[in-house]
């Protein structure tokens, strides 16, 4: 039971799938403008398609199956989608939509003024990010792991994240954080820095904004609360007691939920 605990634990979905592909590509093509290389439209969307093919592939011939897995891959490391997981329909349709929103996302940013403001910038002013890493800073002794997208400092210090996704109202908080990052990572003010969020799809749309001191203290103490309530019904040794966790009130959260396999109250995605 624990190893199938852990196999639900490494499945995604094909909407976070798409998500991460697009992060990736545009990161692949900023690291190509850093070294002086052109990047087209065709050229971004050719990437996705790769991608796509490969991790979807990946989940489709079960890679993640223990008589199926590679030598030397890591469950961690192979594509396992909820969608086949759990024998979803009509997956020929669902993957070759989210390759469509996948293209309309990097083709709508490359061919983007936003993104020749960046391109004809100077590399010299765009931070470091650690792509591989989830770099971590401390609010009142709480531990803040954050993955920031992209940040530069040419003109005004400037930080943007990539949203693959319609608007909602935790986008505003996320920047915030973000902004709290920078002012431990490369002391920038987090009042006097840009905060970008970038929706893709369907059309590109750019909202930013500078964060206000009220608005600073109160995604400290939303994070300092969260905090609390999760320790309430988790402790830091020992098992949980389930009886804090009750089944979710909306069973709409079933259809996508990882655990829904070995869950009693569960609805199964199939029955949506
Ligand atoms: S009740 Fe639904 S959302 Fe909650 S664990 Fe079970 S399947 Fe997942």
């Amino acid at each position: 039971m624990r190893w199938r605990i852990y196999e639900m634990r490494c499945l995604t979905t094909l909407t976070m799938l798409r998500g991460q592909i697009v992060h990736g590509v545009i990161a692949g093509a900023l690291r190509s403008i850093r070294y002086g290389q052109s990047v087209t439209p065709k050229m971004v969307k050719e990437s996705v398609t790769a991608l796509i093919r490969e991790q979807y592939g990946e989940s489709a011939r079960k890679l993640w199956h223990i008589d199926n897995r590679p030598p030397g891959r890591k469950l961690s490391s192979i594509t396992s989608l909820v969608e086949h997981y759990y024998n979803l329909p009509n997956m020929n349709e669902r993957a070759r939509d989210a390759q469509q929103v996948a293209w309309l996302c990097v083709e709508n940013l490359i061919s983007s003024d936003f993104w020749k403001e960046i391109a004809e910038g100077s590399p010299s002013t765009w931070a470091e990010i650690e792509e591989e890493s989830f770099p971590s800073f401390d609010i009142d002794g709480i531990q803040v792991y954050t993955k920031i997208d992209f940040a530069h400092s040419n003109g005004k210090n400037t930080i943007i994240d990539w949203k693959t996704g319609a608007s909602n109202e935790q986008d505003r908080k996320q920047l915030i954080l973000y902004s709290m990052y920078a002012k431990a990572k490369w002391e920038w003010e987090p009042c006097e820095t840009t905060l970008a969020a970038v929706y893709l799809q369907p059309e590109l749309k750019v909202e930013q904004f500078s964060p206000t001191e009220d608005e600073i203290a109160q995604v400290r103490a939303g994070v300092k609360e969260s905090f609390q309530q999760m320790m309430d019904v988790e402790p830091a040794y020992g098992p949980a007691d389930v009886a804090n966790f009750p089944i979710a009130e909306s069973r709409r959260d079933c259809a996508w939920c990882r655990f829904q396999g070995i869950c009693e109250g569960r609805v199964l995605s199939s029955e949506f």
